[in-house]
Formats: structure tokens, C-alpha cells, sequence
């Protein structure tokens, strides 16, 4: 079972993947984009982990609510909304239980993961952040590992470098955005990541 407190530790580790790996966000979005996604979510995850240490929620579904609300308050970009979106929609579709499971976990992340394509208007493909997440969620519900969506979060991440973005300000280049791996593929990936490491595998 996973209970609040691994909630709260998924998010802190996320807070401290981005503050560590800023630099190499912010230079992907250098070449596809405005240069902004590190200290984007910096900044966002920054206001999580503070909001989550002042006002300690009692649920995991309410940890997941309030770090999106902070991500949509404190995040300009086109990924504040997006992550934050990520992120509520997962944690109200896990409601109010106390403790969940990997499989409620499971189905609540694709609930996420639909909200942002909708939000978005991307599919698997447009060399966005859902080419990660997409796998990651498809994966976790398959086998309930969170060893094999970050594998999959990974791969998908990766696999943007050949494609030609479709979708948020690296379509504005054609096709001058292949050859460059997403930042929000690879900020996803860190998502994931971060989850699997705070399960322990
Ligand atoms: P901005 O582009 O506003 O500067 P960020 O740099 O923080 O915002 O985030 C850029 C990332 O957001 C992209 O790499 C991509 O993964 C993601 N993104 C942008 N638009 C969309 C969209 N419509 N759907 C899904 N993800 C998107
Ligand atoms: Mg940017
Ligand atoms: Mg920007």
C-alpha cells in the first residue's frame, strides 16, 4: 500500500531531481524552445515541497491536488497548467482513502495523463511530455512496476529526438525541432523516476 507520507517523499524527491537537473532542462529548451523549462519547474516544484511542508495534507490523493494547484499558480509557462493538471486530476481520481494501491495508483495516473492531452490537444508522437508519460502509465498498468515506467518514461523521452514537435512552442521551428530531445519529455521522465525511486526499485 501507498500511504501518504510516500505521497509527500515522491514529491520532495521530485523537487530535488529538478533543482539537480535544472541546467540540463533549461538546455534542451534552449534548442527547441525559450530556455525556461529547468527554472520553470524549478520555481513550481520549489512552492510544492514548501506547501506540502506548512500544511501537511491527509491523504495522498490531497498531496497530488495541492502540488498541481501550486504548479498552475507559480508556473508561467505552458507546463505549469499542464503538470499541475497532471498532477490534480491524478490525485482526484485516487479520492479519499488513507493508504492506495499500485493498481489504483495505475488508473488514476492515465485519468491524469488523458486530462493533460485534452488540456493540450497532443497525442503520443508530437514530441511532447505525453511521450513519456503515455508509455510510463500504459506501462505501471500493465505490470503494477514502477521499475518498468520509468523504463518506458525513459525510452519515450528519448525516442522525441527524431521526431518533429507538433505540439507548445517547439512547432514553431518545423522541422528544425528534430534532432532535439523534448524538456517536457524529460522532466516527465524525471517524474517518473522519482516515483520509482521512492517505491524502491
Ligand atoms: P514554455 O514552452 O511555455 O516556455 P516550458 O518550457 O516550461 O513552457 O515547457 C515546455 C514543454 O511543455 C515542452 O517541452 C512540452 O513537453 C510541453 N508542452 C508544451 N505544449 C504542450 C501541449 N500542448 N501538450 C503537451 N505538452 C506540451
Ligand atoms: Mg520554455
Ligand atoms: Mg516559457
Amino acid at each position: 500500500m501507498l500511504d501518504t507520507g510516500f505521497f509527500r517523499r515522491w514529491m520532495a524527491a521530485m523537487a530535488a531531481a529538478v533543482d539537480r537537473e535544472a541546467g540540463r532542462l533549461t538546455e534542451l529548451d534552449s534548442a527547441i524552445g525559450d530556455a525556461d523549462h529547468g527554472s520553470n519547474l524549478q520555481r513550481g516544484f520549489a512552492a510544492v515541497a514548501a506547501a506540502l511542508e506548512k500544511e501537511p495534507p491527509a491523504t495522498p490523493g490531497a498531496v497530488l491536488a495541492l502540488a498541481g494547484r501550486q504548479l498552475i499558480s507559480t508556473v508561467g509557462g505552458a507546463s505549469g497548467p499542464l503538470y499541475g493538471t497532471l498532477l490534480r486530476r491524478t490525485g482526484k481520481a485516487l479520492g479519499d482513502d488513507a493508504e492506495v494501491t499500485p493498481e489504483q495508483l495505475a488508473a488514476a495516473l492515465r485519468v491524469g495523463v488523458d486530462a493533460v492531452a485534452q488540456l493540450g490537444g497532443a497525442k503520443a508522437g508530437d514530441k511532447t511530455m505525453l511521450d513519456a508519460l503515455i508509455p510510463a502509465a500504459a506501462a505501471l498498468g500493465e505490470s503494477l512496476s514502477f521499475g518498468a515506467a520509468r523504463t518506458a518514461a525513459d525510452e519515450g523521452a528519448v525516442a522525441t529526438v527524431p521526431l518533429q514537435a507538433r505540439k507548445g512552442r517547439a512547432s514553431y521551428l518545423g522541422e528544425r525541432s528534430i534532432g532535439h530531445q523534448d524538456p517536457g519529455a524529460a522532466s516527465s521522465a524525471l517524474l517518473i523516476g522519482t516515483l520509482a525511486d521512492t517505491a524502491g526499485s
